[in-house]
């Protein structure tokens, strides 16, 4: 990969890290604070419909809480494969990702080439 390139794609992972951390500590401020997460749904409301309800909305925090997460963690990956000098290498073929392919989707970790085999397999 080139020198350049890649310094280009580091400033756009830290850029979008920076958006999905606010994101979180919006989302729940706990994940930040670095407690592990154990709401306790019979607590939270003192009727039985209530309780519903709050769970419903803490379960949509949740699965957005998730999707963040786990793009937290494939932003985290590639800055760490810059560091290692190994970002842009398909992880399957080891071949160079495509800088096109890499721009739409900068935490890209394999070639078009793999990806496509890996869904039809699928
Ligand atoms: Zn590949």
């Amino acid at each position: 990969m080139k020198k350049a390139f890649v310094a280009e794609m580091e400033a756009l992972l830290h850029a979008e890290r920076e958006k999905i951390v606010n994101e979180l500590v919006r989302v729940s401020p706990r994940v930040i604070a670095g407690d592990a997460f154990d709401a306790d749904y019979n607590t939270l409301g003192d009727k039985e419909d209530e309780s519903a309800d709050k769970a419903a909305e803490i379960g949509d925090n949740l699965s957005l809480e998730n999707e963040l997460s786990s793009a937290l963690r494939d932003i985290d990956s590639a800055l760490k494969a810059i560091t290692n000098e190994t970002y842009g290498t398909c992880k399957y073929c080891k071949q160079l990702i495509d800088e096109a392919r890499l721009k739409v989707r900068p935490t890209s970790t394999s070639c078009v080439a793999c990806k496509k085999t890996l869904t039809q397999e699928m």
